[in-house]
């Protein structure tokens, strides 16, 4: 039933119950765990072809003996097959080690210490400040911390960051440096951008070294019958003006193995270049024999639109519980409302404002590990303290119902406690 519309007195029995609810699902002993974003290990067997590649051939399609030393850009091979997922030209796709992350730290740190190609000097000379969508990735704030970089939240719109909001700040402060973006199923709404958001971001007036930061970490992993075609942000920004302007990243970390993938970065010749020039001076080239098994392992772009659709039969289940649950327990009583994404990692869940917190206090008491309060804001700020990320791909099917209702719990209760307050 509606919490909202009963009386003290019914809402007074509703909490009750859900006191004893909650007592019982403590004396359960639980010990669960919702906060990681990791392939379970069913996931990680899909990929376990690679564990015997590449073999004894250990040249790439060129000759180049992957053993050694060089090719700072990466296989040239591989790069065709993820630029053609991601839509960026080959020639302009650097394959690097395991961590996309990793990219995007250095990236910003040549930017603080050198500048970009762009900037009038280091941005560790300047006041540097990045716009930051929220609910968003938590590392990516992280990022910023960690280099003294300013966040500004902006708000996370069903169809990407609210555009006109983010063009007004710019506007008024010339040291808004970058933007975070996770176009296709983002980190944690689910959000998919529109064209319309996309045009806008490539084409608002900004500083010639403003970055967008175009983390692309989830675009095949679909739920649905079909992807998102990608944007082809670097061709659309170019023909705006405004070419060195994104940034894009993407991993296998979600397709492969989480901590042997590859990741990948894509952007204008200069930034490349640039890139390139700061990179080698901490590495004399990436591990080739890890992109060559990858090559091999996929052969093609639809070898891994094929693999993702093993790994779309392992998650959809996943994440049909968690609708199902979340609908079954809390649709009829109207605090909380929650996404339902077609792909990616995760399931955002709103509660009524000023309980979300409560809400992980709660499943902490009774066994159940939540992303901590605030994780999706910049500085683990929720204005709203209304915010949890749940990440029901880890733990088995069983685990995760449990979970989850436990889960539900916890919200109503809360809920509860602050309509009687
Ligand atoms: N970007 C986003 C949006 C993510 O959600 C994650 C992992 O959860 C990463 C990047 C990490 O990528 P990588 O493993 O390539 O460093």
């Amino acid at each position: 039933m509606n919490f909202h519309s009963m009386s003290a007195t019914e809402l007074g029995t509703t909490r009750d119950e859900l006191t004893t609810l909650y007592s019982d699902l403590q004396a359960a002993g639980l010990k669960l765990d919702l906060t990681r974003g990791k392939p379970a290990p069913d996931q990680l067997d899909l990929s376990n072809g690679l564990l015997s590649l590449p073999g004894d051939d250990y040249r790439d399609g060129a000759g180049t003996d992957c053993r050694n030393y060089g090719g700072l850009a990466g296989l040239p091979e591989l790069r065709e097959i993820f630029g053609e997922l991601i839509a960026v030209p080959a020639s302009q796709l650097i394959a690097a080690n395991n961590s996309s992350l990793q990219l995007m730290y250095d990236l910003t740190s040549y930017a603080i210490l050198h500048g970009t190609p762009d900037s009038d000097g280091p941005w560790g000379q300047q006041k540097v400040k990045f716009l930051c969508p929220a609910p968003g990735y938590d590392r990516h704030f992280s990022v910023c911390e960690a280099l003294g970089i300013e966040m500004i939240a902006v708000e996370m719109l069903p169809n990407g960051p609210d555009v006109d909001a983010c063009a007004a700040l710019i506007a008024e402060d010339p040291s808004i440096k970058g933007l975070w973006a996770v176009p296709t199923y983002s980190n944690p709404t689910g959000v998919t951008f529109s064209e319309d958001v996309v045009k806008a971001l490539v084409e608002m007036d900004a500083p010639a070294d403003f970055r967008i930061y175009w983390d692309n970490a989830y675009a095949v992993h679909t739920l649905a019958d079909t992807t998102p075609t990608p944007y082809p942000i670097l061709e659309m920004a170019a023909a705006a003006g405004n070419p060195n302007r994104p940034y894009v990243f993407a991993s296998t970390s979600k397709i492969t193995f989480a901590g042997s993938g590859v990741s990948f970065f894509g952007s204008s010749d200069a930034n490349v270049a640039w890139q390139q020039k700061y990179a080698a001076f901490s590495s004399i080239g990436p591990d080739k024999v890890n992109q060559l098994r990858h090559l091999k392992f996929f052969g093609d772009a639809d070898g891994v639109r094929a693999h993702m659709a093993r790994h779309r039969e392992l998650l959809a289940p996943k994440f049909k519980l968690v609708s199902d649950i979340l609908n079954d327990r809390l649709g009829a009583s109207k605090v909380a409302s929650w996404t339902d994404p077609e792909g990616g990692y995760f399931v955002s869940l709103d509660v009524i404002d000023g309980t979300a917190g409560r809400v992980i206090e709660l499943a902490k008491d009774a066994g159940i590990a939540l992303t901590a309060a605030g994780s999706t804001y910049p500085y683990k700020r929720d204005p709203y303290d209304r915010n949890i990320r749940l990440a029901p791909t880890f733990p088995g099917l069983d685990e995760l119902g449990t979970a989850m209702d436990g889960v539900a719990t916890c919200v109503l209760l809360a809920a509860a406690d602050k309509l009687l307050a």
